[in-house]
Parts: C-alpha cells; sequence; structure tokens
C-alpha cells in the first residue's frame, strides 16, 4: 500500500515536469515579439505604475499594464 502511494507521487511529480516543459514551449514574450524573455531590454528609468516593474523596450510590463 505504501509502495504504491509512493509510486502515484512520483507519476504526480512527472506531470508536473511535463507541464512546465509545456509552458516554457508557449513563451509569451517569443510569441509575442520572437524574443526570448531574457533578450528583451528593460529601461532602468521607467517603472510600472501598477506593479513597480520596469517596463520593457516595447513600453510593456509583466502584470499586462504597459508603460504608456
Ligand atoms: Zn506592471
Amino acid at each position: 500500500m505504501a509502495a504504491k502511494k509512493a509510486s502515484a507521487k512520483k507519476s504526480i511529480h512527472r506531470k508536473v515536469e511535463k507541464s512546465k516543459k509545456e509552458y516554457r514551449k508557449h513563451d509569451a514574450h517569443k510569441e509575442i515579439y520572437n524574443k526570448e524573455y531574457h533578450e528583451v531590454k528593460y529601461s532602468e528609468e521607467h517603472r510600472c505604475p501598477v506593479c513597480g516593474s520596469r517596463i520593457d523596450e516595447n513600453g510593456m510590463c509583466a502584470c499586462g499594464a504597459g508603460g504608456s
């Protein structure tokens, strides 16, 4: 019984790992800007008034508020 429980837990973990990979395949930055998130340049001076994060070169913020 205990062994069965452990293997079930393992398969759930594997499912999570797979969904992470699926998520990475659909990178929003890449789809919208054709860039990876780490290739997008961020402004040092301009910050999002909503969440306080830096605004990227497209005037957008991760929270979706945008810089303009
Ligand atoms: Zn924001």
